[in-house]
């Protein structure tokens, strides 16, 4: 049988940074398990957005400390990574919101967060010409916000782990979890039984289906998202914020010389239905439309749909299960997995390796629940 100290479940983006922490620290008895190919997941349907710009100081300082950790990927990993570092627009249209963002941008500037403001309406204007608004009350910026390339960071991250002796094992599927007096002690897999002493659940959108393979109930549904890409776009600046008309949640950036967008369907219903629902198209470009006629002009080339794995707060399980030894769980993102990345590999091998870990995330245990989570301003 094979053996070893720690099997991580799920080669996205999450377990492949966590297998990446794990080996940098010196623990290379580590397998990876991926029951389809890398980054085959939410990660590689992911629109790539990092943002500084979140209502609790937990959110904020992974931020913090991923954006720190992404500038010297490369270095740390020896594989490529491309950033573009165009700033995150949030337009705000209501007195609610407004009122909850100014409080935003004051928490995020006393935790150091570098280039975020409050914007007027002509500052908005300036910023990007093509936008409607007249309706907003207010908008915020942080120029240090941008995106990335998940599947690349997915990829390197792993093959880096894997240069330092991790195992990562593709078309590998864990179909059991073996639990003896209280602790984990192996998985059963479509490859033949792994005894361990912990496996990490980095299941994402499936993340609740390993729970119950070790008898743990967790709180993460799949959401389905819609995203779209336009051909060749003129009509906005290439340097263009990513930008987000929160009240909507309809959002769009540069992609390339096109343009990516989407939009949030509040009334989705749980589900691993990839299909692009028919006429969801038209509700989002009736939306961009408003905020964007520019938009007119452009021509969509395709769509794709892909999972939030979210929690009833919307923000990740990080830690052990009470209860269960030698189980953790690192899923639950919604939509800020890929942007918190580097951190939670870092926190959570951490955890894996018995220290407590150098940022604090007791906030995001799973027992919160237990407690009256409350739900943050979300997005994308
Ligand atoms: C449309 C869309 C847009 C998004 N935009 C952003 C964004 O702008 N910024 C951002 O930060 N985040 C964004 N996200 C969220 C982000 O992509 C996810 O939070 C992140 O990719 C989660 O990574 P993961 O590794 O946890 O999950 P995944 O990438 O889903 O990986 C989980 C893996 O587990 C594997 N698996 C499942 N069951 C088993 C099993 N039994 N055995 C073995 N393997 C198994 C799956 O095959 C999968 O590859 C977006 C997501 C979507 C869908």
């Amino acid at each position: 049988m094979t053996i070893a100290e720690i099997v991580i479940i799920g080669g996205g983006v999450i377990g492949a940074s966590v297998a990446w922490h794990l080996a940098s620290e010196g623990m290379t008895d580590v397998v990876l398990l991926e029951r389809e190919s890398l980054g085959a997941g939410s990660t590689g349907r992911s629109v790539g957005g990092i943002r500084h710009q979140f209502s609790s100081a937990v959110n904020i300082k992974l931020s913090l400390a991923s954006v720190a950790k992404f500038r010297r990927f490369t270095r740390e990993t020896g594989a490529p990574a491309h950033f573009v570092w165009c700033g995150y627009l949030f337009l705000l249209d209501n007195e609610a919101d407004w009122t909850q963002f100014q409080r935003n941008v004051a928490l995020q500037q006393e935790l150091g967060v570098p280039g975020v403001e409050r914007l007027t309406q002509d500052d908005v204007k300036r910023l990007v010409p093509q936008l409607e608004v007249d309706d907003l009350l207010g908008a915020t910026l942080c120029t240090h916000d941008g995106f990335g390339d998940p599947y690349s960071i997915c990829q390197g991250y792993a093959q880096a782990a894997r240069r330092l002796g991790v195992r990562v094992r593709q078309t590998v599927e864990v179909t059991g979890i073996d639990v003896r007096g209280g602790r984990v002690v192996g998985v059963q897999t479509t490859d033949g039984p792994i005894g361990c002493r912990c496996v990490v659940n980095c299941a994402g959108p499936w993340a609740a289906e390993i729970g119950r393979l070790a008898g743990v109930d967790l709180p993460i549904v799949p959401l389905k998202r819609q995203v779209y890409v336009t051909d060749l776009f003129n009509g906005l600046a290439q340097d263009a914020p990513m930008t987000i008309d929160f009240g909507p949640s309809f959002y769009f950036r540069r992609e390339g010389k096109g343009i990516v967008f989407g939009m949030t369907n509040k009334d989705q219903p749980p589900g691993f239905d990839l299909r692009l629902d028919p006429g969801w198209l038209d509700t989002v470009i009736e939306q961009a439309l408003r905020r964007v006629p520019a938009l007119a002009d452009a021509r969509v080339m395709r769509g794709w749909a892909g999972l939030y794995d979210t929690t009833p707060d919307a923000n990740p399980i990080l830690g052990a299960v009470p209860g269960l030894d030698g189980f953790l769980v690192a899923a639950g993102f919604s939509g800020h997995g890929f942007m918190h990345s580097p951190a939670t590999g870092e926190v959570v091998a951490e955890m894996a390796l018995g220290r407590s870990p150098t940022l604090d995330v007791s906030e995001l245990g799973l027992d919160r629940f237990n407690q009256g989570a409350r739900r943050e301003h979300n997005v994308i």
